[in-house]
């Protein structure tokens, strides 16, 4: 639970199967978005706890941006929407899921190339193939993608492409993992691993090198 980045704040919210899971907070001008929320009620303390530290509250949140509907990252969706009263955008092919999964009807849904218009512009990237609508996001102000789960990493920075049994299709989720290098960014923020604060696109290169 830190400001890793001004303006970024990453919460580690619990495991999922072993994987470390963490949710983002973004201040922005307009308010905080928060993406993703997590799968238990510790996940939802540990978000309490960090809107405590910045002494903000849950309806400080206006908007939530979910990378995609796997339920480590949306099960708490239909408690933090109650609480927020914040608007829910996520990728077009996981509205559909996200409805069955969680009774939320999303408030919008997201296609690539759209901008949200706060922060100073998040570009929609989607990655299809962890899940249909599956998105990473590309915060222009602080050259930075919140990659979501189209890449995996680990503790020690490793960075991998999502493992099979977590893939709706595993070979196109590798091969979308290129799309990344169509922007200017240098830190990479997971769902499940460590940030990468600097040289990420590097990284990225060779990453996309080793699956092809
Ligand atoms: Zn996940």
């Amino acid at each position: 639970m830190v400001e890793v980045l001004k303006g970024v704040r990453t919460i580690e919210v619990a495991k999922a199967d072993g994987l470390d899971t963490e949710v983002y907070i973004l201040e922005c001008e307009g308010g905080l978005i928060l993406i993703d929320v997590g799968f238990t009620p510790t996940c939802k303390d540990n978000i309490k706890t960090e809107l405590d530290s910045m002494g903000r509250d849950w309806k400080d949140i206006k908007l939530i941006l979910i990378t995609h509907a796997h339920g480590d990252h949306i099960d708490n969706l239909g408690e933090v929407k109650k609480l927020t009263g914040a608007e829910v955008m996520l990728g077009e092919g996981d509205i559909d899921s996200l409805k069955e999964q969680t009774g939320i009807d999303a408030d919008m849904g997201l296609e690539d190339g759209d901008v949200i218009d706060a922060c100073g512009g998040i570009e929609v990237i989607h990655v299809p193939g962890h899940s249909k609508g599956n998105l990473s996001f590309y915060l222009r102000r602080n050259k930075l993608i919140i990659a979501g789960d189209t890449i995996f990493g680990d503790r020690h920075r490793n960075l991998y492409a999502p493992p099979e049994k977590y893939c709706e299709d595993v070979e196109l989720a590798a091969k979308g993992i290129e799309k990344l290098l169509n922007y200017d960014f240098n830190k990479l923020f997971l769902s499940h691993g460590k940030s990468l604060l600097r040289g990420a696109k590097k990284r990225v290169r060779d990453l996309v090198v080793e699956c092809s």
